[in-house]
């Protein structure tokens, strides 16, 4: 199961199990709509997985707890202070019988972290389909080398980012791009799902290669120049 709960006004929760196993949670901007889910359908949840410290990301972690307090809740550093099970900045942890890869991809936030798990990426603020997260408490180095490190995953990876930003990230894309026609086909494709109330994802990788233009900057300058382009957009 892949499931991308809406919360807030464009915020993801992301699910996700492999088989009928138990499932794993992935930010937690608030409780209602994880309560209401988990009601109709009583699964066992693995873990809580934080990708970084804005309170559109984490607001729901102190009822969760208090719902489910015994399910372990893992994040970086920089969640600490929300009482974590397990605090990992980079590398692998193994909960029951998942495998989840930690990739370090400060720029956002210092030290945001993204996950891997079976071939899905949960990217949080850092990579969206056709974009990437705003420099905040990171810097803009930072953030260029963890998208490199994302855009170094295999190319049938599922990217699954915490914001429904696609729409505005292919209008961006569109001004900048020099082969303008996969991201005029993925717009279509995207209002068609988005006119349903579906999400824009998850999305390949190999697809994003073609239609985001912050994984394809060339260097550093490249980079600036477009993000701080994006930010006046
Ligand atoms: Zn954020």
């Amino acid at each position: 199961m892949l499931n991308a709960i809406p919360a807030l006004n464009d915020n993801y929760i992301w699910l996700y199990s492999r088989d009928n196993l138990s499932v794993i949670v992935i930010d937690i901007p608030e409780i209602s709509p994880i309560l209401s889910f988990f009601e109709q359908n009583p699964y066992k949840i693995t873990a809580l997985l934080l990708t970084h410290n804005h309170n559109d990301h984490v607001a729901g972690v102190a009822e969760f707890k208090q719902h489910f307090p015994d399910v372990p809740i893992i994040g970086s550093s920089e969640c600490a202070y929300l009482g974590l099970n397990h605090e990992i900045n980079e590398g692998e942890i193994v909960v029951d019988d998942y495998k989840i890869q930690v990739i370090p991809t400060g720029g956002h936030t210092a030290n945001h972290v993204s996950f891997v798990v079976d071939g899905h990426l949960f990217s949080g603020d850092c990579l969206f389909s056709a974009g990437c997260g705003r420099v905040f408490t990171g810097d803009y180095a930072q953030m260029f080398d963890s998208l490199q490190r994302l855009n170094a995953l295999p190319d049938n990876t599922l990217v699954c980012a915490g914001h429904e930003y696609t729409l505005s990230n292919l209008a961006f894309a569109e001004t900048v791009v020099s082969e303008k026609s996969a991201v005029q086909n993925q717009r279509v494709w995207v209002e068609q799902l988005r006119k349903q109330g579906l999400s824009s994802m998850p999305t390949k990788l190999g697809l994003e290669k073609t239609i985001n233009p912050f994984l394809n900057a060339d260097n550093l300058a490249e980079f600036i120049r477009l993000r701080q382009a994006k930010d006046r957009f």
